[in-house]
């Protein structure tokens, strides 16, 4: 799958939720395809989710109709999936009820990024629909919000820690934004497979699947 190249504006992902189609909320979408292609060469555990993303990513910039998405799978995808797809196109605003949750649209975060600041790294959530960020403490659960957290690495994926709750058994990865350039945080969460797995063999499940599935 070969993608134009697109010239991004400085931060695509600070626009302003607008209603699609516009402009930004294309190459939005546009730039994750690109990204999750790129990373789908350097991260071959994951290539094929990287890959679907791309697919899924690209359908989102042409504002496709339904049907196209479940071309997609060879089986009929769920249709909350489905649903989510459509409303990551149009986030409705909501007002956050707890510190966890995004305070744009109330959903769950899907990933953190660790942003440098000081001398250290503060953790920012991500939302798993309009990919708002937000601060929130690196010393609580972003689930259950106890203190019960440990963090694990694995030496071929640089720059990507998974946090765990023993508490309520949920995990999220954390992306470490110097460590990676270009991110994008959806898509390169998308390449850390491995901690998934390992995850997953040690009882944690994701506090957010991500549109791969996963
Ligand atoms: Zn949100
Ligand atoms: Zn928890």
């Amino acid at each position: 799958m070969h993608l134009p190249e697109i010239v991004l504006p400085a931060d695509p992902m600070s626009d302003p939720i607008c209603v699609h189609p516009c402009e930004s909320v294309a190459h939005r979408f546009t730039a994750r395809a690109q990204r999750a292609l790129l990373l789908a060469q350097s991260h071959p555990a994951a290539a094929p989710s990287l890959q679907f993303f791309a697919q899924l990513s690209q359908l989102q910039s042409e504002n496709a109709p339904p049907e196209a998405y479940t071309q997609l799978t060879p089986t009929p995808p769920p249709q909350a999936w489905l649903d989510r797809i459509t409303e990551e196109l149009h986030p409705l605003p909501q007002p956050a009820e707890a510190p966890n949750l995004c305070p744009n649209c109330s959903s769950p975060p899907q990933l953190g990024i660790l942003k440098p600041q000081g001398d250290g790294h503060a953790l920012y959530l991500a939302c798993a629909l309009c990919r708002h960020e937000w601060p929130y403490s690196r010393k609580h659960c972003p689930n259950c919000q106890s203190e019960s957290i440990s963090f694990a690495t694995a030496p071929q994926l640089p720059g990507y820690q998974t946090l765990t709750c023993d508490s309520c058994k949920i995990y999220l990865h954390l992306l470490e934004q110097s460590k990676l350039p270009g991110l994008i945080p959806e898509a390169d969460e998308i390449a850390a497979q491995p901690l998934d797995i390992w995850a997953i063999e040690n009882g944690y499940h994701k506090l957010t699947p991500n549109l791969a599935g996963i």
